[in-house]
């Protein structure tokens, strides 16, 4: 018999009244039923994301709505400025260029956050920019970047300011609205406790003066058909009603936590998660700015990195994720996001050191559990 424990950045655990949520009957999306699930929903998405903004759903990975934003706000031959410090900034290049449109490209070491002040100089510099596309966790490296002072100095521009938020919203903080956040991005399956297949994307005013005027080409994401169907409590296309009415659940969760707690919880855990790589000898990859979402943990010289997730899978239950791309074999990234409590961790700490003390590091068993514990002892 073997358990099984996710402790990878998306998908994430689900809580069991989510999961019942999902296998309901299903119901009909031109209904009133589904409609008063959809206000609610509206609603709490509306207090996830700090925003008094509409929030448009689809039915895609959180990809989606990457391409929802590029697709909405841009045409052929405009500027932006996109932020490379790991694979999902990366992403924001590579769809943008999808669309003929030029990225000025600010490149950040892996594992350190962006320098506000290296996107003033590029706005200042260059007066066309549209937009500035960023991210608020950079999953792939565990860093979490300085939206707030962004924000600041986007909003002074012309340009607007999109944040990536798939891995960070219901994990740290987001003041949409108060640190002029334009769009925000979302996806179900990491911090809101849901099965994957949902896609989020909020708008504000200044945004929706750039969708005014952009040529992409779009038809599912397109925001001005979803703006129409959102007026009247409805989508464009069938919804994705299961996941959905799942949703409903979770986001009633996280409210009746609040926005505090729950950023709280987060900190607690990644606290603990970075005390026990400490006590174990490992460094942090992401030192000066780590995420509360996921901690990303350098593999030791001497151990293979991806034989070591691989051997808390298939021996153990315990799922982490490695690194992506240069950081393959080279770090290990356990999620704390989403429906994992202190024990979890635990589980994870225990199989961790279980298995490094297996392919021979040297350490004293059980100095990263009793770091870990000390931390939420306190
Ligand atoms: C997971 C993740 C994505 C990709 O989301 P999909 O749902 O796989 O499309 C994008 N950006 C960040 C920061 C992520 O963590």
């Amino acid at each position: 018999m073997k358990k099984s424990y996710l402790l990878t950045p998306g998908p994430t655990p689900l809580p069991p009244q989510v999961m019942a949520a999902a296998a309901r009957p299903i119901i009909h999306h031109r209904t009133p039923q589904f409609q008063a699930v959809l206000k609610e929903v509206e609603e709490d998405l509306r207090y996830i994301f700090q925003t008094k903004n509409d929030v448009f759903i689809f039915a895609s990975s959180g990809t989606g709505a990457m391409e929802a934003a590029v697709c909405n706000l841009l045409s052929s031959g405009d500027t932006v400025v996109t932020i490379e410090g790991g694979k999902f900034g990366q992403r924001w290049t590579e769809i943008c260029r999808s669309f003929g449109v030029n990225c000025e490209v600010i490149k950040v070491e892996w594992g350190k956050a962006v320098e506000p002040k290296e996107i003033k100089s590029r706005i200042d510099r260059e007066s066309r920019i549209k937009a500035v596309f960023t991210t608020l966790c950079e999953t792939s490296t565990g860093v979490v970047n300085d939206i707030e002072t962004i924000g600041k100095i986007v909003r002074e521009s012309g340009a607007v300011l999109v944040v990536d938020a798939i891995s960070g919203l219901g994990a740290v903080d987001l003041q949409t609205d108060r640190w002029g956040v334009d769009v925000v991005v979302a996806g179900s399956q990491k911090g809101l406790m849901v099965a994957p297949g949902l896609a989020f994307l909020s708008v504000s005013a200044k945004a929706w003066k750039l969708i005014e005027q952009a040529k992409s080409p779009k038809y599912y994401f397109d925001l001005k058909q979803a703006k129409k169907a959102l007026d009247k409590t409805d989508t464009p296309f069938t919804s994705a009603i299961s996941l959905i009415v799942a949703l409903n659940e979770a986001l009633k969760m996280l409210k009746e936590e609040g926005l505090e707690n729950i950023f709280q919880r987060h900190k607690r855990m990644a606290q603990a998660s970075r005390a026990a790589a400490r006590a174990l000898g490992l460094e942090l990859f992401a030192s000066t700015a780590p995420s509360d979402a996921v901690t990303a943990i350098c593999v030791p010289v001497g151990i293979d990195g991806q034989k070591l997730v691989k051997t808390m899978r298939d021996a153990y239950g315990v799922v982490i994720a490695g690194g992506q791309a240069q950081l393959k074999g080279k770090i290990i990234r356990i999620a704390h996001m989403g429906y994992i409590d202190e024990f979890d961790l635990i589980v994870c700490i225990a199989c961790l050191e279980k298995v490094l003390n297996q392919m021979g590091y040297k350490f004293e068993l059980g100095v990263g559990l009793k770091a870990s514990q000390e931390v939420f002892l306190k």
